[in-house]
This record gives C-alpha cells, sequence and structure tokens, in this order.
C-alpha cells in the first residue's frame, strides 16, 4: 500500500501550480477566465533563441552532456557575470538550483530565514532538505532587519531573499541589502540571493545584487539566476548559480546523480540568449513596464498600494480574507489572482500583470463591477 513519505507529507503542492491547474479545468469546460496568476511572461522567445535550439537538434545535440552544464554556455555566463567557470552550475531551472542548494547546504533541523512575502517553493525546498524555514515578516514589504537578526539561533544556516520580489514586485533598498550583509557577516551565515527578475526592473533602475555590496557579501552569497523570465524561455528550463567553487562542486555531486546534465539542445538556445543583442531585452522590459504602468493605473484606484518597481506582479492589501477574496473573484468575475496566504502574506493579492491590455482592461471591469 502507498503512504507518502513523512518527507512529502511536510510539504504542501505548489499553490500557484494548483491553481494553473484549476483555470485550466475550467477553460477547457468553456469558462471565459482571465489568467492573471500566470508567472511567467507571455513574450515569445527571440528568434534567435528558437533557431538556434532548432540548429542544436538538427545537428543531434541531443545526448548527454557535462552535469554543470555545456562548457560553451559556462564561458558565456561566466563573460556575461564576470566569473569564472568554477563558479557557475546550470540546472533545470532556478528551481532545482534552490532544490540543490538546500540539499547540500542544510542538515536535518538547520534553519534558514525567509523575510515574508516570499516565494512559495523557498519553505517547501527547505523542508523537503529536512531543514527548517523561518519566517520575517518585513515591514510594508521591506526587509525588517531586526527582525531578521532577534531570529538567528545556532542553527540558521543562511538567509534567502528575492528582489525584485515574487510576488511583491518590490526592490529591497541599497540600505537595507547593505544591513543585511552586516548582519549575515557578524553571524557568518551565507545568503542565498535569487535573481530571476534581477533584469525586470522599471524607473530607469538597473539590476543590483546585494552580492556587489562589499568583497565579504560576494563570498558568502550565492547568487541564483534564471532564463526563464528575462528570455521569456520558462519551459527551457534552465537557469544557474554562482558561488564559490566548493559550493558549486557540492551541488555539482548531487546534481549528478539527481538529474545528471540539463537539456543539451536548449543550453544551446540559451547559449544564443546571451550572445545576441540585448537591446530585445530592454524592449521586452519596456514593455513590461507599459503593462505595469496600466495595471496600476487600474488596479491602484480599486486596491490603493505601493507602486512595484520590478518582475510583473502587484501585490495590494485587502481588508478581507485573502483566500475568500480569490476565490470569489474567480467564480464571479472569472479572474484568477493568487492568495497572499500562498507567499505568506495573508490579506494579500497576487496579480500578474503579463496579461494582454485588453485582459487587463476586462478583468479591472469585472472586479471592479463585483465589489
Ligand atoms: N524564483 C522566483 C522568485 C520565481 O518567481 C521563480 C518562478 O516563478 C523561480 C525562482 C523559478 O524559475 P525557473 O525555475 O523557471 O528558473
Amino acid at each position: 500500500m502507498f503512504i507518502p513519505s513523512s518527507r512529502l507529507q511536510s510539504v504542501e503542492e505548489s499553490k500557484s501550480v494548483k491553481l494553473s491547474a484549476l483555470v485550466a479545468k475550467l477553460k477547457a469546460q468553456g469558462k471565459n477566465i482571465i489568467a492573471l496568476n500566470v508567472g511567467e511572461p507571455t513574450f515569445n522567445p527571440n528568434d534567435a533563441i528558437i533557431s538556434a535550439t532548432q540548429s542544436a537538434l538538427a545537428e543531434f545535440k541531443t545526448r548527454y552532456d557535462l552535469v554543470p552544464g555545456t562548457n560553451e554556455l559556462r564561458e558565456e555566463i561566466a563573460l556575461k557575470e564576470n566569473r569564472k567557470k568554477e563558479n557557475i552550475l546550470i540546472s533545470n531551472g532556478s528551481k532545482q538550483i534552490l532544490y540543490n542548494l538546500f540539499q547540500v547546504i542544510l542538515n536535518p533541523d538547520d534553519e534558514v530565514i525567509i523575510p515574508t512575502p516570499y516565494w512559495t517553493s523557498f519553505p517547501e525546498s527547505i523542508r523537503l532538505a529536512s531543514g527548517r524555514p523561518v519566517f520575517s515578516s518585513g515591514e510594508d514589504l521591506d526587509l525588517d532587519l531586526s527582525d531578521i537578526e532577534s531570529k538567528i539561533t545556532p542553527k540558521t544556516k543562511a538567509i534567502i531573499i528575492n528582489s525584485p520580489n515574487n510576488p511583491s514586485g518590490h526592490i529591497y533598498s541599497t540600505e537595507s541589502l547593505t544591513q543585511l550583509a552586516l548582519i549575515a557577516q557578524k553571524h557568518d551565515l551565507l545568503i542565498i540571493s535569487d535573481e530571476a527578475y534581477d533584469e525586470i526592473v522599471y524607473d530607469g533602475l538597473s539590476p543590483f545584487s546585494v552580492a556587489s555590496i562589499s568583497q565579504d557579501a560576494y563570498e558568502r552569497t550565492i547568487q541564483v539566476k534564471s532564463f526563464s523570465k528575462t528570455y521569456c524561455m520558462t519551459g527551457f528550463r534552465l537557469g544557474y548559480l554562482l558561488a564559490k567553487p566548493e559550493i558549486v562542486q557540492a551541488v555539482n555531486k548531487l546534481q549528478s546523480h539527481l538529474s545528471g546534465n540539463n537539456c543539451t539542445f536548449a543550453q544551446y538556445g540559451a547559449l544564443a540568449a546571451l550572445k545576441m543583442d540585448q537591446s530585445c531585452v530592454t524592449e521586452m522590459v519596456k514593455k513590461m513596464e507599459g503593462k505595469r504602468n496600466l495595471a496600476y493605473s487600474l488596479f491602484n484606484e480599486l486596491f490603493p498600494h505601493k507602486k512595484p518597481q520590478g518582475a510583473f506582479y502587484l501585490f495590494p492589501q485587502i481588508k478581507n480574507d485573502d483566500i475568500d477574496f480569490c476565490e470569489r473573484i474567480l467564480k464571479e468575475a472569472h479572474v484568477a489572482l493568487l492568495p497572499g496566504s500562498a507567499f505568506g502574506a495573508p490579506g494579500y493579492f497576487r496579480l500578474s500583470y503579463t496579461a494582454s491590455d485588453e485582459d487587463l482592461n476586462t478583468a479591472y471591469q469585472r472586479i471592479k463591477a463585483i465589489l
């Protein structure tokens, strides 16, 4: 008889993946659902990416390859990131990188501090490694540094941050990140910096990592990056980590048993993404900024909140129960949103504005009508 392991029972299925399945089911039943729950750009990857992937297939780049990623792709990432090849490991999406990292860093009951709101997979990947997520509620969507420091115990191994943040779209201030780096130094902790949205920033901002704050921060930070959002390559499943060689080697050892190499031909698509003229990324971000402006002007009127400066989400606070609210909006307005509880922030909801302008306008009209 099958009884799920206690390890599996300690985690919940991804709430956003679960809701996407429900939305697909409702759509298949003919319901006109506007899906503002999705966490991916709706733009297609650039032609250069598609044709390099097709050529790789035509050239039978279809075999096993090196576990940490093809030599060519790691060399190109090294150029972009100003690192050496031994500082880089590629995985099947940054989701797998995070899973790998907790497996190699944590012993049972070791703790990782997670500021809220957080991306849903953080606590579950920690639990799957028999670790303990310890939450710190941020203030006004920023870090609460004294709360973070008060949560540090002898069991604390790392602090994980995500800026620009999913779900809030908020970017932590340089001042907050500087203080965070000092706390990590004082207590000798690792910083895991999830930078999946680092290039999707608005209002003239540039990508900024906690790793660039000081030499010490550079050495203790593990940067986690993704091809998914910047290059609209979500289905390619490619992300990478930047860390000290000993961390890369530890993850490589695990990955050699877990998945082996990453999809070989997809990595040629990623190589083309890095080599192509990056102006198409700038254009995509500009279009996304237009969507941010439209979505914010519409929904801020219904739910006044702070204007996000990155990623592609609004994260307004509401007075009602967020789960009831999202269920009601789905049932009555046929608009899919995600409750803040999925991100450790009850009383909020996440709205992804990657949809068409027409859908954003219709969703606004429908929600306004039922409020
Ligand atoms: N990190 C954050 C904050 C995310 O929002 C996501 C995806 O939504 C990921 C990591 C995982 O991205 P991927 O596995 O596609 O690289």
